[in-house]
């Protein structure tokens, strides 16, 4: 991984300071300067010779510069916008940052052909299915699609398909004939993942499946939680009714539970009763989907530039890297020059779900494309550029940025270092998708304990990776990984460093094994467990040597090698160790409820006839993060 130099917030402020106090005598003159400063434009991250070549600086003085600051970086080392504005400044120039990305504009463009009311048109759906295990999903989606893919489409298609559209051209109900939801079947929640132009999740809607003789499980609250968090709107189908162990009531009440309540019980959710199975109630599913999304007023405009997000990528032997988009906005096109991610390239095939050539796509169209360099990541945003210079290099700032935020992350880290306290359970989470690392991240920021933290040190998509694992080894940190694979080398490497990789596929169970890994973390609590006690009845002998008196316990008991407190009026006087035990003259090891003894104790301990004693033990608790 190519290292960013950056100013630590320490060297910043240092560096600002040394400024102020340099020019403290000759504010008016810093002040003219200020107005004629040079202006230069730099993108986000650039390396010390870029930045010399834009600055007309000499590399030298750059490198210079950087040392003052604390920072030893060579001509190839790339330094980040603040370090170089903050050098910048002392050089001598105003550094303004030039990369306001290409594909920010661009969203900020769709943003403002949304505000274009008039250029908007009503788009599909785009919908989920999910579920707990075994509840349905497939059935229901396999059912949608016999009854409502026409053949001449559906042919030929067996491998599975993570996005589809079906078009209701048998439905009977007039007002939704021919009106087309666009389904996505991607695996765990990447549904909630990408964003959408402007912060919503990529699928619109949520069906949630709850199979009616099964209930409510863990997966089902999960997609509820997912669902709240990202604000999508869940339906409920409640499946399998036809079964004689089907029990609607009971799984209204348990989603109740979970705060989906039902239109007929006067919540707000719709659920629908259906059996995937025989296709029952399937037809009124479908639309209560497009009731649903005429509510949500889904807009977009099609007569804009295509901006997308990737759902799948894979390598194909002839075509090359393949890309499945769903458009979000705007229309694409063949010929059209795009920028995914960190990958790029001019678009050769577009193909819809069912494999069938098209020449343009419109919003919330699913399609897999061919003609880019590499296989983009899952929710990589595709941009279309006027040039093949433009969106290389928008890739290539993409790329970039990749790097700088793990290492500002490792950076960050690492003056935290300092302040660490002990117990901070430091994890490294990678998920599959960004809708379950978002949950994650949100589930485990809500652990709290008083003397322990949870930090999440880095946070990436994707399989866990020798860079993972170098991070982990060096700042201590466990990774865990939901829903993803670990790549061998990288577990190899693990293991040989010593580094543990906890991989789990349900949510709670590693929101568990973080609160066990913190509470193991946490030093146990020390407290003081009652044995007995009881009241003081004689002073036996009180002199240098000790201190013995008689007492007769009054609940629990008196066993020696403990600690004992002595009270008066309940506020303790002394508390020491119990020296010796005797009852009725002979040595005992303990004492019980009801029995008179007597107790040997350091001398000095002031012990009145009169006064309380309790005898105790210290024993430590483990705690436990709930
Ligand atoms: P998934 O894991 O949610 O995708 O569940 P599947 O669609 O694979 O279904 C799991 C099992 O439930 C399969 O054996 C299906 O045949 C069965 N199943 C699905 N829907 C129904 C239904 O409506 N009625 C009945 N009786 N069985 C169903």
């Amino acid at each position: 991984m190519k290292k960013v130099k950056k100013l630590t917030k320490n060297q910043a402020r240092d560096s600002r300071n040394q400024r102020r106090f340099d020019n403290f005598d000759k504010p008016k003159e810093e002040d003219n300067k200020d107005v004629q400063k040079r202006k230069v434009e730099i993108p986000n991250v650039l390396t010390v010779k870029e930045f010399s070549e834009t600055s007309q600086i000499p590399v030298a003085e750059i490198i210079a510069e950087l040392f003052k600051s604390g920072i030893l970086a060579t001509i190839n080392d790339t330094i980040d916008f603040e370090t170089a504005a903050i050098i910048g400044d002392d050089l001598g120039i105003e550094v303004i940052l030039s990369d306001k990305k290409e594909s920010d504009q661009k969203i900020e463009s769709v943003v403002e052909t949304e505000g274009n009311q008039k250029k908007l048109k009503p788009r599909p759906p785009v919908v989920t299915i999910m579920g707990h295990v075994d509840h349905g999903k497939t059935t229901l989606l396999d059912k949608i699609r016999q009854s409502h893919v026409a053949d001449s489409e559906s042919g030929g298609i067996t491998q599975h398909i993570s996005a589809y559209q079906v078009t209701l051209n048998n439905i009977k109900h007039k007002e939704i004939k021919n009106r087309t939801i666009t389904f996505i079947d991607t695996p765990g929640h990447a549904a909630f993942s990408a964003l959408r132009g402007h912060g919503a999740a990529i699928t619109d809607i949520v069906v949630l499946i709850v199979a009616a003789n099964d209930g409510v499980m863990p997966q089902t609250i999960e997609v509820i939680e997912q669902a709240k968090l990202n604000k999508v709107p869940i339906i409920v189908a409640i499946n399998k009714i036809e079964l004689p162990d089907a029990n609607i009531d009971k799984v209204k009440k348990q989603l109740a539970e979970q705060d989906l309540v039902s239109e007929e019980w006067g919540g707000k959710t719709i659920m629908v009763p259906i059996s995937a199975k025989n296709g029952q109630g399937v037809d009124e599913l479908l639309e209560m989907i497009l009731l649903q999304s005429d509510l949500m007023d889904l807009k977009a405009n099609p007569d804009t530039p295509a901006v997308g997000v990737v759902i799948d990528s894979h390598m194909h032997k002839g075509a090359g890297a393949l890309a499945l988009v769903l458009i979000d906005n705007g229309t694409l096109r063949k010929g059209d020059i795009v920028q995914i991610g960190s990958t790029w390239g001019r678009v050769r095939i577009i193909e819809n779900f069912a494999h069938k050539s098209i020449d343009e796509a419109p919003p919330a169209t699913p399609v897999r494309i061919a003609g880019i360099r590499q296989m983009p990541d899952f929710g990589d945003k595709l941009l279309v550029f006027g040039s093949e210079k433009d969106a290389r290099e928008a890739a290539r700032v993409n790329q970039r940025k990749v790097g700088i935020t793990n290492i500002s992350t490792a950076k960050r880290l690492s003056e935290k270092d300092e302040e660490k306290v002990a117990e901070e359970l430091r994890i490294i989470i990678k998920a599959d998708v960004r809708g379950s690392l978002e949950a994650l991240k949100k589930m485990i920021s809500e652990i709290k304990s008083s003397d322990g933290s949870v930090k999440i040190i880095s946070e990436g998509i994707g399989a866990v990776s020798e860079s993972d694992v170098t991070l982990a080894k060096a700042i201590d940190a466990t990774i865990y990984g939901f829903r993803i694979k670990e790549l061998i080398a990288a577990k190899n490497f693990a293991d040989n460093e010593d580094v543990k990789i906890k991989l789990y596929d349900v949510i709670y169970e590693l929101i568990d094994d973080v609160k066990k890994e913190l509470s193991d973390l946490l030093p146990p609590l020390i407290i003081e467990q009652e044995l007995g006690h009881g009241k003081v009845l004689a002073i036996f002998r009180d002199d240098k040597k000790g201190m013995v008196f008689g007492g007769k316990v009054e609940d629990g008991k008196v066993v020696i090698g403990n600690k004992i407190k002595i009270l008066q009026d309940k506020n303790e006087k002394w508390h020491g160790d119990i020296i010796s035990l005797r009852k009725e003259k002979n040595e005992a090891k303990e004492v019980e409820s009801g029995q008179e003894c007597g107790i040997g104790i350091a001398a000095f301990a002031n012990v009145a006839v009169g006064d309380e004693f309790l005898v105790y033990k210290i024993v430590e608790e483990k705690r436990v993060v709930e």
